[in-house]
């Protein structure tokens, strides 16, 4: 893929609403080849929402960590029996996961950035990778809003990193936006966001944020502003931080 056809493609695509934008998507690419990547987020839930209307049986899948919140499976479980729909629950190789733990223990990433981002490497880019092999297209709930680190997002990238599309339709939407969809469509959704959890990740890396603090203010708390990405959304070749955002 030329810079040039990913302009063209992104200047197709920068009037349409999302659901104009996942239509798109459907209609260029093998319907076998288009996912949504899900964290049963709220953005992922609108998603859910969006896609059931446009395919009757499309791909879903979440990165099983195993450390996700009880509530985020319980979500899983709603969304299942709302919409009729399959999401695949993907879990990190156990031949890569059991050395991890015996040699720096369960909780390693408070012990450091770098066990941090081994954990989240296991955990979540590898099983990323090697589901993303099989597709041409991923479909992501990112947002400018979320964070400094995903300001530079637009609806249409090209993911160097893992070789295929990445749709954002929502990459314009605001939080209000969000909320205002799911309540009007009665959109399932992770209770935690009730209890001003913003963003959810694993349990252990992921705490309630105080009134004024940032979407992301609850992730990997203990680490700095800039480096609070897990590795699964990049930008020229590395995770985007602040200092890479124009
Ligand atoms: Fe591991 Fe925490 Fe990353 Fe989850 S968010 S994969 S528990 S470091």
């Amino acid at each position: 893929m030329t810079p040039d056809e990913i302009v063209t493609l992104r200047q197709e695509l920068s009037d349409k609403s999302p659901e104009q934008a996942l239509e798109w998507a459907f209609s260029h690419f093998d319907h076998g080849k288009i996912a949504l990547a899900t964290s049963l987020a709220a953005e992922d839930q609108v998603l859910t929402d969006m896609i059931s209307r446009i395919d009757q049986h499309p791909t879903m899948f979440c990165l099983d960590t195993g450390r996700l919140f009880p509530e985020t499976y319980e979500t899983l479980e709603r969304t299942r029996v709302r919409y009729g729909v399959s999401i695949e629950l993907l879990s990190p190789e156990r031949t890569e996961v059991e050395p991890m733990v015996l040699e720096h223990g369960p909780n390693l990433f408070f012990q450091s950035r770098e066990l941090r981002k081994l954990c989240c490497q296991v955990r979540k880019v590898n099983v990323l990778g090697r589901k993303l092999a099989a597709l041409d297209l991923w479909i992501t709930g990112l947002r400018r809003e979320q964070a400094i680190t995903r300001v530079g997002r637009s609806m249409l990238e090209w993911d160097e990193s893992f070789g295929l599309f990445k749709l954002n339709p929502l990459h314009a939407w605001s939080t209000d936006e969000v909320w205002r969809y799911i309540r009007k469509h009665d959109v399932p959704y992770n209770p935690l966001h009730d209890r001003d959890y913003p963003s959810i990740g694993c349990a252990p890396c992921t705490r309630a944020v105080s009134p004024g603090e940032s979407i992301r203010a609850g992730r990997w708390w203990w680490e700095e502003t800039e480096e609070k990405e897990c590795g699964l959304h990049w930008h020229d070749g590395k995770p985007m931080r602040a200092k890479d955002v124009k």
